[in-house]
């Protein structure tokens, strides 16, 4: 039985009164209070680490997918995410993401650089105040549904944040979560990764990912720690560092305190495994591990329960969505929580299961001789149900398991961030709450802001 204690009522300094606070500075929460300060709006964004980029720097994983539709005919994303392209160019910091056939197996960009670039569009653009090292504790209600302010941990000290309206980016949903929006958890969420940095990858030869899967299974009695064979990598754009991300923690649970710390632990167990396996096997590559992410990448943790949740059937099928914010083509991909097996519905129309990293089964989930050029997400999903003032963008989106395979890559949760902030804006222009906002007006205040709408 869990044992409980009192905790001193407390007064603590309320360091902002706002009228949007975004809580997690991924680019879904950076691009939320972008696109709200850029409307005018007093906007405070709060991050618990020491930069922006979430999973996409803190993760190491430096990958977007194309901003065209699968007939490689018509850009279908634009807004943020595209001029931080433009920005990453600059420095020769990002492959190319304006050729639809050179982007379709991905956007490589250089974490570092995405870091850099993410404080200087929030340095540039006024009205937008910004905490690091501030983790989201709790909020306090003023009546259910309606958030008067958020109590937050700074170094050393407690402090209040007071706002008309928030933004919930932290992935996990810890705001709406606090707020009393129902929460849940897939019935087997895909498993966590640990990224990982190595220098002289390149010595390692014509080295693919199923050579390593296979040299893994040939050696697990040597190395009891080696994780299951599932593995992808890829090199930092403009670098000479190769990004494996070769660890996962099956059967696990990201959700607690304590079953995150023992991921932690499990994934670095595994990626000393790797590391040892592959300089004893490769002694003369000099294989040297440069970077280890300073959290563990969550794939799949809570999910809000929304006003409409978004279904796998919905998400895929061509029915017009009136409140569409954001167009995706990653296809559904599911990572199997039990083995190194994945699971793509590619929106060419075929579905293929990959084990051991060969394809093991192949059918088609659309009629012959259809495809879907791309899908929609929307607004409603990301509304947790019975809030007035907040609204969540990211992992934590109301997705079944289907729809959540594809939407949860960050070109489609960066749109959402935007979808989010803009409609926090139009409510504190409108003086109304979420809901109420009009997703016709969500869409023409997004293409007035760059984004392509549908
Ligand atoms: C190993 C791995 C590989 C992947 N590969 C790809 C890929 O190639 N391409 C792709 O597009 N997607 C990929 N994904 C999926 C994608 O990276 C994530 O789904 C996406 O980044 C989630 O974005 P998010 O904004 O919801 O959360 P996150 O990126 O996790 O960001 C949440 C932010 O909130 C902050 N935060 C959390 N709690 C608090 C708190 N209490 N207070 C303040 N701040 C807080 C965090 O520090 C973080 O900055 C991958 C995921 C994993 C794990």
């Amino acid at each position: 039985m869990k044992e409980f204690m009192d905790v001193p009522a407390e007064k603590v300094p309320v360091f902002e009164n706002a009228e949007l606070c975004v809580v997690g500075g991924s680019c879904t929460g950076v691009f939320a209070a972008l696109r709200a300060a850029r409307m005018g709006v007093k906007t405070v964004l709060v991050e618990r680490q020491n930069r922006f980029g979430g999973v996409a720097t803190l993760g190491l994983v430096g990958m977007w997918h194309t901003f065209f539709d699968t007939d490689q005919k018509e850009q279908i994303i634009k807004g943020l995410t595209y001029e931080t392209c433009e920005r990453l160019e600059k420095y020769g910091a990002v492959s190319n993401f304006r050729d639809p056939e050179d982007s379709m197996s991905g956007v490589r960009l250089n974490p570092e650089y995405l870091a850099l670039e993410l404080d200087e569009m929030v340095r540039e653009t006024p009205n937008l105040t910004v905490y690091f090292h501030t983790a989201f504790s709790s909020a306090a209600m003023r009546a259910p549904g309606e958030i008067e302010a958020i109590v937050l941990e700074g170094r050393g000290e407690r402090f209040a944040i007071r706002a008309d309206y928030f933004i919930d980016a932290t992935g996990d949903g810890f705001l709406c979560r606090s707020a009393g929006t129902g929460m849940y958890r897939h019935p087997s969420p895909q498993p966590a990764t640990a990224c990982m940095r190595f220098i002289n990858w390149d010595r390692l030869g014509e080295f693919s990912s199923t050579a390593l899967r296979d040299l893994i299974e040939q050696s697990r009695e040597k190395y009891p720690d080696l994780p299951c064979g599932y593995n992808w990598g890829m090199y930092s754009h403009g670098s000479k560092l190769y990004m494996l991300a070769g660890t996962r923690i099956l059967h696990g649970n990201t959700i607690d305190t304590r079953s995150i710390t023992a991921a932690e632990l499990e994934s670095r167990r595994q990626v000393r495994a790797l590391d040892a396996l592959l300089r004893d096997h490769f002694p003369e590559a000099e294989l040297s591990l440069q970077a280890l992410p300073s959290m563990i990448g969550i794939r799949d943790g809570l999910h809000i329960r929304s006003i409409r949740q978004l279904t796998g059937s919905a998400l895929l099928n061509r029915a017009p969505k009136p409140d569409a914010i954001a167009n995706g083509t990653y296809p559904v991909d599911i990572h199997s929580d039990k083995d190194d097996s994945i699971t793509f519905r590619f929106l060419s129309g075929f579905e293929t299961v990959y084990r051991g990293g060969r394809a093991a089964e192949q059918r088609r989930w659309l009629p012959e001789g259809e495809s879907l050029p791309y899908y929609q997400i929307p607004l409603s999903a990301l509304l947790p149900d019975r809030a007035l003032n907040f609204i969540a963008a990211g992992r934590m989106i109301d997705a079944d398991p289907e729809a959540f395979g594809a939407v949860r890559v960050m070109v489609n949760l960066n749109q959402c961030g935007e979808a989010a902030g803009v409609t926090a804006a139009l409510a504190v222009r409108e003086k109304c709450a979420l809901p109420e906002v009009s997703p016709a007006h969500v869409r023409g205040a997004l293409a007035e802001g760059g984004s392509i709408v549908k």
